[in-house]
């Protein structure tokens, strides 16, 4: 049977701390259609944190520069940094068919819903702030006063959630990653994507 497929764009939010990275990273491993679009930021790397495969890291000047020649499809500030979505690789993945996956702050994702009304969008949550306050503390990757003005941004960012099509609640990783892709495979079966043509025989 031949099957012709429109890519889907997935947006990925939620708090610093609620799971995201874990739950696409896991996303990315299982499903080779998926495509991961790596930001620009003009924060600085975390230990291990590799340029060109998690953000480009890029200073302010960079980040303008491309601003000025409308080189991203979205960005925000963000916890007192820039960050930024890069055009042109997000159009030639979705025009080539393949699915790109976009993890970034509700300013970002509210910019992305308006400019391409048929992404898919996705908000993860933790199940308590204190156990989002717990993550953070034990990923150990900000600095005392950055994981405190993270958990004080989660509370305007998780407001936001209903404008999102989709929560998951990250309580149990197994369980919210059955969920997440439960969602991707069920979204990728829309009549608007998905173009299987029935054979004769
Ligand atoms: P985000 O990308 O949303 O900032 P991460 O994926 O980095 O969040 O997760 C933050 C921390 O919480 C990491 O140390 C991760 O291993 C841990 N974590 C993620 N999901 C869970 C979960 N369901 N239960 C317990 N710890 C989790
Ligand atoms: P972190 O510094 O922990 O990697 O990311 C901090 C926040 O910035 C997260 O909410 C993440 O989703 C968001 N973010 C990452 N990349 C982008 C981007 O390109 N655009 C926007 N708007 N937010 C982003």
């Amino acid at each position: 049977m031949l099957i012709n497929k429109k890519g889907m764009l997935l947006v990925l939010s939620g708090p610093s701390g609620a799971g995201k990275g874990t739950l696409y990273s896991r996303l990315l491993q299982e499903d080779g259609d998926m495509h991961f679009s790596v930001s620009y930021t003009t924060r600085a790397p975390r230990p291990g944190e590799v340029d060109g495969k998690d953000y480009y890291f890029v200073t302010e000047e960079a980040f303008r520069e491309m601003l000025d020649k409308d080189g991203f499809l979205e960005h925000a500030e963000v916890h007192g940094h820039f960050y930024g979505t890069p055009r042109e690789p997000v159009i030639k993945q979705l025009e080539a068919g393949n699915s790109v996956m976009l993890d970034i702050d509700p300013q970002g994702a509210l910019q992305v819903m308006a400019s391409m009304p048929d992404c898919v969008s996705v908000f993860i949550l933790p199940p308590s702030f204190a156990e989002l306050r717990r993550r953070l503390e034990g990923r150990g990757t900000e600095k005392q006063e950055d994981v405190e003005r993270r958990l004080r941004n989660a509370r305007g960012e998780v407001a936001l959630k209903d404008k999102y099509q989709y929560l998951v609640v990250n309580d149990k990783v197994d369980e919210a990653f059955s969920r997440l892709k439960t969602i991707v495979e069920a979204e990728k079966l829309r009549s608007t994507r998905y173009f299987p043509v029935v054979d004769e025989e």
